[in-house]
Formats: C-alpha cells, structure tokens, sequence
C-alpha cells in the first residue's frame, strides 16, 4: 500500500494542474498508524465532495471492549464517535490563503440529529473503526491546490482520526454515559410490550424543542414533564442513572388512549416525542427517556396522495358511483380517504400502534355527531367515523391508538383512558371523561355497518419500480428528508412525519431498488417484501443496502424503519399491486 510519502509525491506533481489530475488519488494509502481510502475523487470542484475513509486499527484506537460487545453497543459507539469527528471537523483552525473554488475544504460527515440511527458514517469492528468523509479537494479556478491538499488530507485527517476515533482523546464518563443511555432506553423499549405498555415518558423529561425548525430542547420556560400518580410506574434501568438503579416515569397502556385539553397545552407536543420516542435520543435530549415502542406508526390525512389497491372499506363503503374501496385505487385521494388509507397500510406492515392527531386528520374520517347523522342518513355516507372503530383495531387486531383530541367528547365511550393536559402539565381524566359520559349521553347512534375485516395481503409488482432514468443509470437520490427522487419520479414523503433523517430517506431509494430486484418475486406480499429489507440490514447493517455493490463508503446512510420503506412504496406513483388472489 502507498504511503505518506507516496500521497505527498502525487499531489506535489499535480500541483496547479487541471482538476481531473486528483483522479490519481483513487485508491488507499497508509499514513502513519492509519489508512486512508479515497473511494471516489469529485469530477470538478464544484461537484459532490470527494468521499473517503479513514480506519483506524482497533489496537490503536483502543475503545474498550465493554463498549462494543452487543449491536445497540455498536450502534450507539459509532453514532457518538461520528458526533464526535464532526466535532473535530469544527475545531479545525481555517487555512489562510485563497479560499478555493466550489467545494474546496469542504468536510463534513453524516452524524445526525437529536435521534440515534444506525447509520454509515462510522464503522466499528473488533479490527478497527472507520469514519465515512465527505472532503471537498481544494481548487483555485479548476487548477489543483495540491499543497493545500496535502494539509488537509496528511494533517487534518489524521488530526480528525486522533481527536474523533481514538479513546484516549475521549472522556470515559461521557462516552460510557453515552452508549449506557441508549443501552438504557432500547432496553426499555424491549421490555414495552411485556409491561403491556405503548410508551413511557419518564418524570422530568423536556418535551417542548427551541422552534419548529430546531429540534433541540426548548431552553428556558419548558415545564418538565411529571406523571400523574395513577399512571406512574417505576422500571428497572440497566445501568444507573445519578445513582439510581431505576426511573419513574408515566406509562401509556395499551389499548385506547385519548389526550385531551385546551388549544397550546401541549397536546401535539407530547404526541410528537411519543412519535420520535420509536428511536433512541442522545442525552441531554429532553426526550431521552420517552420510550416508544418500535411499531407505533404516525397516521395523517393526505389529501392529494395515490393510493394502489388498498382495502379501505372498514372506514369508507360505497362510494358515489359504486366504486370499489376492498381494493381502492386513486391517484388523488381526498383527505379522508388517504387517511383511512394510511391506516390500513400501517397495519398491512405490521403496526401495534396508531398515533393521531386531530390537527392533521380529515373531520369527517374522525367524528360524525348526532345531528349530522339526523341530517345526512346513514345511507348517504359512506364513511365509517374512527370513533367507531377505535375500540374494534385494539380488541380484535391488537392495535392500540394514542388519539389527540381537544375537539370531540364523543370519544370519551371509547377510551380506555384520557390523559388532559393543563398549562402543558398531565392529568389523569379517565374517570371524570367516564363521569361526562354518563351525565351527557351522547345522543349518536355507532354507525359501524359490519365487523372490521382483516385485509387480503397486497403483492407489489416489481416491474412497476423501475428506477433507471431513460437509457441512464439507476437513479436515487434524497432531496432532503421528504422527496425521494426515485428514476424519473418524485416520491412525496411528507406524509411520513416519523421519518426523520435524509440519510434514512437515501436508504429507503437504496431498498427500494434492492427490493424490486431480489425480493419481490414468486409473488411475494408487501410484509414479507418489509421482512425481507430487515433482515438484510440485521445481517448486513446499512451497509449492505446498497444496490451497486461498489463496496468502499457506501455514501450516507441511516436504518428506516420497515413502516417508512413501505411509505415509500405506497406513495410511488407508478406503482402496481397484483389484483387480489381470491382463490
Ligand atoms: P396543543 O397541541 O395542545 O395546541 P402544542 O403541543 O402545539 O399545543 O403546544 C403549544 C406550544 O407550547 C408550543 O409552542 C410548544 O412548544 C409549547 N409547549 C408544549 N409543551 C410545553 C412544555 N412542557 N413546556 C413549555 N412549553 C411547551
Ligand atoms: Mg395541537
């Protein structure tokens, strides 16, 4: 393998030439104790950075053994460790001189938000531990600055590796502190559905973020939040927080539960970090303690949104004009049915939990009261109301669903319990929602015409997920966290609020593609598709998704959640699911 020396020689012969000449740099070098591997050199220094990666062999990084044994350690040991090179990156001194063109200095690596993922921006082996750069090589016009390069990839590169991968630069308490937080939430996560719980959200935890465009903690002002005594229960932490050995904390049963309370007194607040608490959080969060189970899904109206095949017609029956809704297909669905839509899908791929809130449901998907029923007959409407079949998803599919609604009391007979929120602190109302009941008889009749039916699993085509654009490459590509470009369309992602993070969005693309061309065939349906794409990232972790098998550093990635990817494929416009097989 080339050396220093071989690095420094290259890019002192190409000094001042034109651009193209770091193509030379392609390959991998040793540099004193660490290698560097340059997988793809940008074409000109305006285009994408040039990626690299630098590895660092286990003996020399000297992370304790402790910290990475299971695969949450793993996981949460990269994720500090990448937040620990962006970091570094941040402290490196500017070089004086020109600025350069493009991208030149550019250096950046994918370590994300407030969410822990598994992501691709670092590797940890028991060989060693490897971070995934982006490096803009610096340019003046298209001319190579080579002597600059040699600053950044011979002294900030291995500066980078010293302060960001190696444990001696680290303190233990907080990389310890670190990985046993997340250790701490993902085992209560894993102990939910045996306490028979949907989430908990621990006493003292921070709810409210600092604006709707940062998702850090709110900094002054925020009312931590505190249990009501009747839904407080106390679990066993793995590792020992201030000393304690275990953590109170409210916890939300299963089953049906309502939030109620007065407009700005938290209510979507709360639901939110019940939606995020499905990951991990770092520490210092707010919501490190809001422990959702995995399966929960986030379900909104859509209006506007296609819709392949999906059974709907639980909620909606007879539509004007007699279309079908066992196997409903449209290209614009309103707000009501891409809503019910949403939760058959949900369900379709394997979901526990539903999570709404009145702020983005469709009206008349969710209540339908006494004098409207008196109004509009029965006959004349096609929708089954949610109130009517709230009960039904939990009692015989085992779907429970964490309802946000200030607006209608009609659901106070259908919840198990109602939590209301005052000046943003809980209380438990179940009883006096139970008490308004009785003294206010709702005076609406349940309008729910036969029993819920288990829908007949979907089977999506793979010929109608082609992603090549014309004659050209496969084309994927995340154009922030909502659109996916996937070939020549444009997958609208907006819908799917639990997706948090572009590099999940770039991931989905990657399966997608994947997907299509190994898994979905001898007419496989849609949940053993999702199956499928999780077992590849249990074997092959994010890695593995990448569909060109060039190997070297895979571009930025985070784990999906099966739930996203198949948001993905219900939302492709071109999508076709095999007519339901009735025999
Ligand atoms: P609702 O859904 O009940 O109308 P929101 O959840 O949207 O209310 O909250 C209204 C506002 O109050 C938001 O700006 C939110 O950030 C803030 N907020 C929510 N919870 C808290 C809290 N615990 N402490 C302080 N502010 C909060
Ligand atoms: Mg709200």
């Amino acid at each position: 393998m080339a050396d220093a020396q071989a690095l420094a020689g290259i890019l002192r012969r190409i000094d001042g030439r034109g651009y193209k000449a770091y193509r030379e740099l392609g390959g991998a070098f040793e540099l004193d104790g660490l290698k560097l591997f340059v997988d793809h050199v940008q074409g000109d220094p305006f285009a994408a950075p040039s990626k690299m990666r630098i590895r660092v062999p286990m003996e020399r990084a000297g992370l304790d053994e402790t910290l990475r044994r299971t695969r949450v350690q793993r996981v949460a040991l990269a994720d500090f460790l990448a937040r620990q090179c962006r970091a570094a990156i941040g402290r490196l001194p500017r070089l004086g001189g020109p600025r350069g063109s493009g991208r030149s200095h550019v250096l950046r690596i994918d370590a994300g938000g407030q969410e822990v993922l598994e992501r691709s921006a670092v590797v940890v082996t028991d060989a060693f531990v490897e971070a995934r750069l982006h490096v803009g090589l610096p340019a003046d016009g298209r001319r190579v600055l080579g002597r600059r390069a040699e600053v950044i990839l011979l002294e900030q590169l291995p500066q980078i590796a010293r302060e960001a991968l190696c444990a001696e630069s680290h303190s233990p308490e907080e990389v310890h502190g670190f990985v046993e937080c997340i250790e701490n939430q993902e085992a209560i996560r894993a102990r939910l559905p045996e306490l028979g719980l949907v989430a908990f959200v621990a006493n003292g935890s921070v709810l409210p973020r600092e604006s709707g465009a940062s998702d850090r903690p709110l900094a002054s002002g925020a009312v931590a939040f505190e249990s009501p005594e009747s839904l407080e229960v106390t679990l066993p932490l793995e590792h020992p927080v201030a000393g304690s050995r275990e953590i109170r904390g409210m916890g939300i049963p299963e089953g049906v539960t309502l939030i109620v309370g007065g407009g700005y007194h938290g209510k979507s607040t709360l639901l939110r970090a019940l939606e995020r608490g499905v990951y991990p959080h770092v520490p210092g969060d707010g919501r490190e303690w809001v422990v959702s189970r995995p399966d929960l899904v986030k379900v909104r109206a859509e209006d506007g949104r296609r819709v392949e095949r999906v059974d709907i017609s639980g909620f909606i029956d007879r539509l004007p004009g007699g279309r079908e809704t066992r196997s409903f297909r449209s290209d614009d669905a309103s707000g009501s049915t891409s809503q019910a839509a949403n939760i058959a899908e949900a369900i379709e791929a394997g979901a526990r939990g539903i999570l709404l809130d009145e702020d983005t449901s469709a009206t008349n998907f969710m209540v339908r009261d006494a004098r409207m029923q008196a109004l509009v007959h029965r006959e004349h409407e096609p929708i089954t109301p949610f109130v009517d079949r709230i009960r039904e998803l939990y009692e015989a599919f085992g779907v429970s669903t964490v309802l946000v609604m200030g607006g209608c009391g009609d659901y106070f007979d259908v919840a198990d319990r109602v939590l209301a929120l005052r000046e943003f602190v809980p209380r438990d109302a179940t009883e006096e929602a139970g008490q308004v009941a009785t003294s206010h008889p709702s005076t609406r009749s349940r309008e729910a015409p036969s029993p819920l039916a288990r829908s007949a699993a979907r089977v999506p085509e793979s010929q109608s997920f082609d992603a090549s654009r014309g004659r050209r490459d496969v084309k994927v590509q995340a154009r922030g966290t909502h659109e996916l470009v996937y070939g020549s369309q444009e997958i609208d992602l907006r819908g799917l609020e639990q997706l948090i993070d572009p590099s999940q969005t770039r991931a989905i693309g990657f399966a997608l593609v994947r997907a299509a061309r190994d898994w979905m065939r001898d007419g496989a349906p849609l949940h053993r598709v999702l199956d499928a794409v999780e077992h590849e990232l249990d074997e092959r972790g994010v890695d593995g998704l990448e569909p060109f098998g060039r190997g070297g550093h895979p571009g930025d990635l985070a784990r999906p959640r099966r739930f996203e990817v198949a948001g993905a494929i219900n939302r492709l416009r071109s999508l076709r699911m095999a007519p339901p097989n009735d025999a």
